[in-house]
């Protein structure tokens, strides 16, 4: 089952195009990976996806229903993007925040822990006090509380060692695999993304250069180097 679709997408600032007539499918339990140099359009992608920004043209499908850009309500639904610039209260504990997240959504605060153990000695601790990780441990937990249908992971690894982001993204993988979560995942580092994804599709100056299986791409490294840099 498709939880999302963009069929023609073409989305910008202003005048200018980031994302040209992109067509791009997420499955449920599926991870894509949303790959390609610096801006190549994958931020632009999922702020597209979400309702943050309106399309000039085409159109974006999330579980069954056109996203607008009443993005709390497409979040309510559980189109949840976590956003690669930290979203979080650095003055209060991860107890604090994730009960604010949870209050907002249902489940128990502490259900978020269950995934990310790892946070569970941390919770008293004030946010601004925690490593690079372990905040991305918590924006990862708090969009968990929203309890997403498709999720759309915004580098993830920001500022972080790949040491880190391998722990990460096994949890992302882990949602798609457990929960039948859709993931659309923008990463910068491709074998450390294409490891956790089904599928790999990457942009160029806004424009699908390269669509294949994950395997296929991580067995094909030149093809991918070459998309990146516009050879294709
Ligand atoms: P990066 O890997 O550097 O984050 P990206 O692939 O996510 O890049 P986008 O952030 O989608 O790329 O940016 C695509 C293009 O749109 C870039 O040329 C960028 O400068 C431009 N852009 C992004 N955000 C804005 C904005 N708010 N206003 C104007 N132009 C923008």
């Amino acid at each position: 089952m498709t939880v999302l679709e963009l069929r023609g997408v073409t989305a910008g600032y202003g005048s200018a195009a980031a994302v040209r007539d992109l067509d791009l499918t997420v499955a449920a339990g599926e991870v894509v990976a949303l790959l390609g140099p610096n801006g190549a359009g994958k931020t632009t992608t999922l702020r597209a996806a979400v309702g943050l920004i309106r399309p000039r043209s085409g159109e974006v499908l999330a579980l069954g229903r056109a996203v607008d850009r009443r993005v709390d309500r497409t979040a309510r639904h559980g189109v949840v993007l976590v956003p690669d610039s930290r979203a979080i209260f650095s003055g209060l504990s991860v107890r604090d925040n994730l009960r604010l997240a949870a209050r907002r959504s249902g489940p128990r605060w502490d259900s978020a822990l269950e995934r990310l153990p790892r946070l569970a000695p941390l919770v008293d601790r004030r946010v601004g006090l925690l490593s690079g990780g372990e905040q991305q441990m918590l924006a990862l937990a708090k969009a968990l509380l929203m309890q997403p249908r498709v999720l759309l992971v915004d580098e993830l690894s920001m500022g972080l060692a790949p040491v880190a982001v391998q722990e990460l993204l096994p949890v992302v993988r882990g949602l798609a695999a457990d929960l039948g979560v859709g993931v659309l995942l923008v990463e910068q580092h491709v074998d450390l993304a294409l490891g956790v994804s089904d599928r790999g599709l990457v942009l160029h100056h806004g424009r699908a250069v390269l669509e294949a299986p994950a395997a296929e791409l991580l067995a094909d490294r030149d093809a991918v180097h070459r998309a990146y840099f516009g050879a294709d």
